[in-house]
């Protein structure tokens, strides 16, 4: 993918971590940035709605997007299908909107290869125990996911060298705002900045005739 105006972020996390929240909380602040929905064959939590959290679709209808080479990247995580559509991140980037990809790490495998400015940004909790008591407060899965998810955690957590940035989400205004600095610090980069203001760029560097 070739360098865009929006800056891509990938973010990963062992579920219940904070990615979401912490994702929502900068979305709120900054209007010129986005969240990708995924697709997904789990079925939607309470509270979730389709096109907003994610699009619900079958298992057929995943494999046959899959077939249609309509996924940058896709990976089975925890027993169901998660996939990032290409069309709507290319048109963000585009527009100069920065876009976060709120996958696990063999998505984020699969965007490096195709996206080598990406920057991914991993969020690890306090404790294992803070991590559980999180998944059950969140009070959406039943015992037998938050079990499976917890003992994927491990897994997830090892592939936290992979990324740019750490996180660790103990307190959560702490947190939040070491998100916004590495996401603005990116945005800042020189490259990001000659993409955005190309014309005004040439226009200071462009000898005078006085
Ligand atoms: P939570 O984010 O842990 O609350 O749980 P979710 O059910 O929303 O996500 C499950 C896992 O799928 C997480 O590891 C996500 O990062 C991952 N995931 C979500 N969307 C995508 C996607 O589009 N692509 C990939 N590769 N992984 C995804
Ligand atoms: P993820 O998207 O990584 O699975 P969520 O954003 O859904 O995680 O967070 C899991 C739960 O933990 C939610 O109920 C959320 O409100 C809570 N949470 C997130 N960050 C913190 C924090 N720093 N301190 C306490 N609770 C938190
Ligand atoms: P949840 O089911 O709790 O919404 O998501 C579980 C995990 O799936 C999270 O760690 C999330 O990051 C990951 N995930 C969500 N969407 C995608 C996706 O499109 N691709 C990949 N690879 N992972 C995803």
């Amino acid at each position: 993918m070739q360098q865009l105006a929006g800056n891509l972020f990938i973010i990963s996390a062992p579920s219940g971590a904070g990615k979401s929240s912490l994702i929502q909380a900068l979305l709120k602040r900054h209007s010129d940035m986005h969240v990708s929905v995924s697709h997904t064959t789990r079925a939607p939590r309470p509270g979730e709605q389709d096109g907003v959290h994610y699009h619900f679709i079958s298992v057929e209808q995943f494999k046959a997007l899959i077939a249609q080479n309509e996924f940058l990247e896709w990976a089975e995580v925890f027993g169901n299908y998660y996939g990032t559509s290409k069309s709507t991140i290319r048109d963000s980037l585009a527009k100069g909107i920065d876009v976060f990809l709120d996958i696990d790490w063999q998505g984020a495998q699969q965007i490096r290869q195709q996206a080598s400015t990406t920057k991914g940004i991993f969020i690890l909790p306090p404790s294992l125990d803070e991590l559980k008591q999180r998944l059950n407060q969140r009070g959406q899965d039943s015992n037998e996911v938050i079990a499976k998810r917890m003992a994927q955690a491990h897994s997830e957590m090892s592939h936290a060298n992979e990324y740019e940035y750490l996180i660790i989400n103990d307190n959560f205004d702490t947190a939040l705002t070491e998100f916004e600095c590495i996401v603005l610090a990116q945005r800042n980069g020189y490259h990001s900045q000659v993409c955005k203001h190309t014309s005004l760029i040439k226009q200071l560097l462009a000898k005078s005739a006085n």
